[in-house]
């Protein structure tokens, strides 16, 4: 199976937005630009929620059936390892799997010396088309990636050896996934990565390597864009021709997981992919969630009155939302309206509190991102205040990816002719 050039990962916690997700991408393709819709969900949200993978198999197809698309679209095992794959053989065909756990842990010292021999023809160095001068590796340096990242490449060939026997060969898309770790990858690692994931027989169509900066969840960018641009070209540059040295699949591109609505990168993204004519996945997965509390205040009346009971429950469990999230948010705690204040809001002031547009407020819009707990908990109760509310919050759905996420990224990339400047 390949994975079509553009591909984007949307999430969607509860499993009521898939139409209108989808109906973004279907105005997109009428508009020429034709990317491929990627429904994910971890398993660490499903646990949250109460959901499972066939939910969300259920949900895309029937947007699917629905809307008449009639181009690719998948369902992904977002984030899985071995211990957590099994549920999602039967109704996913695309399997984001995560080896951050692993880095760092080491394999034997013979298992270190026999990799840094196989790669011994690179200790002079790797010239990479595209990039300025040679990666040469230090003295030690080989050995020193592998103690780094080889025992991580042989869990993505455990996983994805699992899918393969599950599923068989061209029935799934593979990504591997390095993002959630404390230190970014350089283009030398991530050469040897693919060297060693290519020796598991991981044929991975995308990887997503954690890149320098701040990737908190529903706010933009934190860091220096232009050293991301550098980088991530220097990334892009050895991802596709370490897939070729090595055997991968030759349009082997990046996937960036945003954690949502990094929009400051989007150009220089953009930038680079039309420059080097590569691929890309944009994972920009949570904010769905985030549009359904907007479209309940944007409603007014009961359903803005949902949304404040919402952040009322949610407030006093601060810490236990946070938690789970604490090293891809920033809340200033104190900053955040007491749920007192917050009563007296009209839905309007709501809306643009937490929509990510001038004039929001980063804290009450990173507190709800993780809150959507709250809403699982209620339950019966939340789906109902959707299916009540469906058309503003379908509305503010569409419009987001659409608006927000499509046409920045991909409209100058996909129009006729059209380069990116
Ligand atoms: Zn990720």
């Amino acid at each position: 199976m390949n994975l079509e050039k553009y591909s984007m990962g949307i999430g969607d916690r509860f499993g009521r937005q898939g139409r209108a997700q989808l109906s973004a991408f279907v105005e997109a393709r009428a508009g020429g630009m034709d990317i491929t819709p990627v429904w994910n969900k971890s398993f660490r949200e499903h646990r949250l929620i109460g959901t499972s993978p066939a939910d969300a198999r259920i949900e895309a197809d029937d947007a699917v059936r629905a809307l008449g698309w009639k181009g690719s679209y998948y369902v992904d095992a977002d984030h899985v390892g071995l211990a957590t794959v099994e549920s999602f053989l039967g109704p996913c065909d695309f399997f984001t799997i995560d080896v951050a756990d692993f880095i760092g842990k080491t394999a034997s010292a013979e298992d270190l010396a026999a990799f840094a021999r196989r790669m011994s023809r690179y200790r002079d160095g790797v010239a990479v088309p595209g990039l300025a001068g040679v990666l040469r590796p230090k003295s030690g340096e080989i050995e020193a990636i592998a103690a780094r990242y080889l025992l991580a490449a042989r869990e993505a060939g455990k996983v994805y050896r699992r899918v393969l026997e599950s599923k068989g060969a061209d029935a799934f898309i593979a990504e591997v996934s390095m993002d959630e770790t404390d230190t970014p990858q350089t283009p030398l690692e991530l050469f040897f990565i693919i060297a060693a994931l290519a020796e598991e027989g991981v044929r991975a169509s995308t990887i997503a390597p954690k890149f320098p900066g701040r990737f908190n969840k529903g706010v933009d960018y934190v860091g220096d864009v232009a050293r991301f641009e550098e980088e991530f070209d220097r990334l892009v540059c050895v991802a596709t021709f370490a897939a070729a040295e090595f055997g991968l699949p030759r349009d082997l591109k990046l996937s960036v997981h945003s954690g949502s609505d990094k929009f400051s990168l989007y150009a220089p993204i953009a930038r680079v992919i039309a420059r080097r004519g590569a691929g890309l996945h944009l994972k920009t997965a949570g904010t769905t969630w985030l549009e359904e509390i907007i479209g309940l205040a944007e409603a007014g009346g009961e359903g803005l009155a949902f949304a404040k009971e919402l952040y009322a429950q949610a407030y006093p469990r601060f810490d236990e939302l946070v938690a789970p999230y604490a090293t891809v948010v920033d809340i200033d705690r104190a900053a955040l309206p007491p749920p007192s204040e917050l009563a007296g809001w009209e839905g309007k002031r709501l809306a643009g509190a937490v929509r990510h547009a001038a004039g929001f407020d980063r804290n009450l819009r990173q507190f709800f991102h993780v809150a959507f707990k709250v809403a699982g908990d209620m339950g019966k109760r939340y789906l109902d205040a959707l299916d009540r509310h469906e058309d503003v919050i379908a509305g503010e759905v569409r419009t987001n990816i659409l608006e927000r996420h499509i046409k920045p990224l991909f409209s100058a990339l996909t129009s006729p002719g059209g380069g990116v400047k």
